[in-house]
């Protein structure tokens, strides 16, 4: 399939050319023939499918054929929950439309809004926008929402999750009813099926499940390791030169912050994103990585939410999350659009649970490096309170003489010694690590949609809508 196939305008086809995009993905394929007739669109799929093109190509299409006013109006608007995804968004609009003499502008919050309004003013055609600072704009009366013709909501589930959603439904409540609606979400817990119900009209459905490929594709690898050791090994780790652009992912904005800093002193280019820094910090950041003047982003989930950057090969999972869809969400984040990622994981002690989670829903064990020169030594855990209430440490092990991981190359994992997590699991106490037999444990048959993080709701049939 090409996109001249899927009918789309020579000035779009150019740019998606110069984008070095040669075919159309799965979710292009199925979602840009309807929304070029001007249907309505569900689409489930995720960051990573290339659901942005998939929404943004019909809409610049759509908007150069109908024709402008004499004064740009805003005519599309996109409404998404985070920065960076808002960012993202109007990047690709910037890259598929550099050919089309359409404007497209966005608007977030947590800065100044200054600038923001000297760019609504010039005139736009494509608003993409966060729902808070939209809505602050539209009670100033500085953005109307009147001559919309194409309405994209996109990650809705997400925005159910930040807390979004009374907000999106008040600017949904200023958009006319006549118009096109393009309805993006990962997943389809019921709120967002009856939110919509409400959107859209006789909707075309369209679906993507990215995480089976995602996660047979990517190289994933776990090192079981004391949790003090932690950072020793991610140092030993990236002594490798190989390793170039590394995302790394604690589970809290402080271990974020301490796993930049000891990289520095280890003299390794990192630094971290995640809440407490300011938009223009993560900003900064998240540019002096994509453009490899800065090796490691050291993030947290919440941070690293949405963020999408080409080339991206390996990522590292300093802690493990909680949640095991989350450690699919991570892994994700390399091996886009067809490339090979390679996904290296921490595991102390108390991790082996979190293990066991996640190699329950991706339905595989996850190779085990046993070669490295911090081996797991602790292998107790102790009550939680004391009388006295303090917290008691893990009682530690003697440490294990240095293993040959120097004669190891950390990065082609299928070279790597390895065995199965699950034969590591079944030691109750400090081994010695002798050299291990590569001795993968059978996979698990899959059982159908296991590695889907949460079950899709039946949708419900579309509602008609009055005087459309
Ligand atoms: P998205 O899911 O929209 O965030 O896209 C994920 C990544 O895939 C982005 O880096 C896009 O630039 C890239 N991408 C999207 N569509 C294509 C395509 N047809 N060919 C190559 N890369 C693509």
């Amino acid at each position: 399939m090409t996109f001249t196939e899927l009918k789309i305008a020579p000035p779009i086809l150019k740019a998606l050319d110069q984008a070095h995009y040669k075919h159309p993905t799965p979710i292009q394929v199925q979602a840009i023939p309807p929304a070029l007739l001007g249907r309505d669109l569900l689409g489930c799929a995720q960051t990573g499918t290339g659901k942005t093109a998939a929404f943004a190509v019909p809409t610049l299409q759509r908007l150069m054929q109908t024709g402008r006013h004499e004064k740009r109006r805003i005519r599309s608007l996109i409404l998404t929950p985070t920065r960076e995804l808002a960012l993202q968004i109007h990047e690709s609009l910037i890259t598929y439309g550099r050919h089309s003499g359409l404007r497209s502008c966005v608007i977030f919050g947590g800065v100044s809004q200054k600038q923001q309004e000297i760019e609504l003013r010039q005139g736009v055609d494509i608003l993409v926008a966060t729902p808070g600072r939209l809505l602050d704009l539209l009670g100033q009366k500085l953005v109307s929402l009147q001559d919309i013709e194409i309405l994209t909501l996109d990650e809705a589930d997400r925005m159910l999750d930040m807390g979004f959603i009374h907000d999106v439904k008040r600017i949904i409540a200023q958009v006319p009813v006549k118009r096109q609606t393009l309805f993006f979400s990962a997943t389809m817990p019921e709120e967002i099926v009856k939110l919509s119900n409400a959107m859209l009209i006789d909707p075309v459905h369209v679906s993507i499940s990215p995480e089976s490929p995602t996660v047979e594709k990517i190289q994933q690898s776990v090192y079981f390791v004391d949790k003090i050791n932690k950072r020793h090994l991610l140092s030993h780790l990236l002594s490798d030169q190989n390793l170039d652009s590394v995302l790394v992912f604690t589970r809290t904005k402080h271990g974020a912050d301490r796993v930049a800093r000891d990289l520095t002193r280890d003299h390794v280019l990192a630094q971290a994103i995640h809440g407490n820094k300011s938009q223009n910090a993560r900003q900064r950041a998240l540019s002096d990585f994509k453009n490899k003047s800065t090796r490691v982003l050291v993030a947290t989930d919440i941070a690293a939410r949405g963020i999408d950057i080409d080339g991206l090969n390996y990522v590292i999972n300093f802690d493990l999350p909680e949640v095991p869809e989350t450690y699919v969400h991570r892994i994700g984040r390399s091996g886009r659009a067809g490339n090979h990622g390679t996904s290296l994981s921490f595991c102390d002690f108390e991790e082996k649970k979190l293990l066991k989670d996640i190699e329950k829903l991706i339905a595989k064990s996850i190779p085990v490096v046993d070669e490295h020169p911090y081996p797991l030594t602790v292998t107790t855990i102790e009550p939680k309170q004391t009388p006295s209430g303090r917290q008691p440490r893990q009682q530690r092990q003697p440490r294990q003489p240095r293993q040959t991981a120097e004669q190891t190359s950390h990065l082609s994992g299928s070279e790597r010694p390895v065995r199965s997590a699950q034969s590591h699991r079944n030691e109750r106490s400090a081994l010695p690590v002798q050299p291990v037999q590569s001795d993968r444990r059978p996979q698990p048959t899959a059982r159908p949609g296991a590695n889907r993080p949460q079950e899709r709701q039946p949708y419900a049939p579309a509602r008609q809508r009055p005087g459309r």
